[in-house]
């Protein structure tokens, strides 16, 4: 059910003046609406939830969550009713921003909640206490990462990227898609992680979806943290778009390739080391030239 809307997934080889070999695999361009690697992660949660005959999915984002836009699209093609809990009770009187207003165009159902609230969010009883008030509802956790998300990302790495690549790098949020990478690359391949977030507590998700150790996650590049930016990230990023003409965003693929760049020019990897840089899509809620929440 879902495969057939998916794009053929296009690669973008990068020229550098450095003895590695950079290509970029455009998730980004997987589908319009659900983009990059949102699309890997719901499949599976979709037809699960399609399944077991369910009418509802529900999910927990802030306003301007990739995961919050991409579950109403995926649920709305999909024939099923969707609810996103919305961190931020102030948001309730206020106009919708243009990621929850198309989620509310396309049958999203918002419920905004206060930041104490959205604390609960993997709480077992307030879990419980949402499938009374919302029944016949799969639930899917914040930003998209459960068993089934990992399950679909093992699915961005192809037979010949196995072959083709020494090193597959992204974007780390969560961890789901991560996990994914790792589970599916080949032992010979070492999967480095960007991540978006400040803290070390990712290493401790990641290891909870896979026993494999041919990995690791750099924090250095989070810029001080989730959604926060620096001039020289930007400008990083308005020139890598110029130069290479492939769009990134500031919080997770712009952070990502700002990363990756600056091993490069360390000489971090060794010559002729070949990366795939996973693009993870991402592009529709764009913070620049907002004041963010
Ligand atoms: C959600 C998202 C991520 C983070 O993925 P996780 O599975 O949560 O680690 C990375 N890049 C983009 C563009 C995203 O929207």
């Amino acid at each position: 059910m879902f495969d057939h809307i998916a794009q053929p997934v296009s690669y973008q080889h990068i020229e550098l003046p450095s003895l590695v070999h950079l290509d970029i695999k455009r998730l980004d361009l997987v589908h319009p609406q659900i983009s990059g690697n949102k699309f890997f992660k719901l499949k599976y949660n979709l037809l699960v939830a399609k399944q077991q005959g369910l009418s509802s999915i529900l999910t927990f984002g802030g306003a301007y969550s990739n995961h919050i836009a991409a579950t109403a699209y995926a649920a709305h093609l999909f024939g099923l009713r969707s609810i996103g809990i919305i961190r931020g009770e102030e948001l309730a009187d206020k106009p919708l921003n243009p990621t929850l207003a198309k989620a509310q165009s396309l049958g999203m159902h918002l419920h905004f909640v206060s930041r104490n609230e959205y604390r609960l969010r993997e709480d077992a009883n307030y879990l419980q206490q949402l499938h009374h008030q919302f029944p016949e509802t799969f639930i899917i956790p914040e930003g998209g990462t459960n068993e089934l998300a990992v399950q679909g990302c093992q699915e961005i790495i192809s037979q010949s990227d196995l072959q083709n690549y020494d090193v597959i790098c992204c974007a780390v949020g969560t961890g789901g898609t991560i996990s994914g990478l790792i589970e599916s690359s080949g032992l010979h391949q070492k999967v480095l992680g960007f991540s978006a977030l400040k803290g070390n507590f990712l290493q401790q998700e990641i290891r909870q979806w896979t026993k494999k150790q041919n990995w690791s996650v750099t924090h250095a590049y989070c810029c001080g943290g989730y959604a926060k930016t620096s001039p020289e990230l930007l400008a990083f990023i308005e020139s890598f778009e110029e130069q290479h003409a492939v769009p990134l965003e500031p919080i997770y693929t712009g952070k990502m390739m700002f990363g990756l760049f600056d091993l490069i020019k360390n000489n971090y990897f060794s010559e002729g080391t070949r990366i795939l840089a996973i693009h993870s899509g991402g592009l529709q809620a764009d913070i620049r030239n907002k004041s963010h929440q």
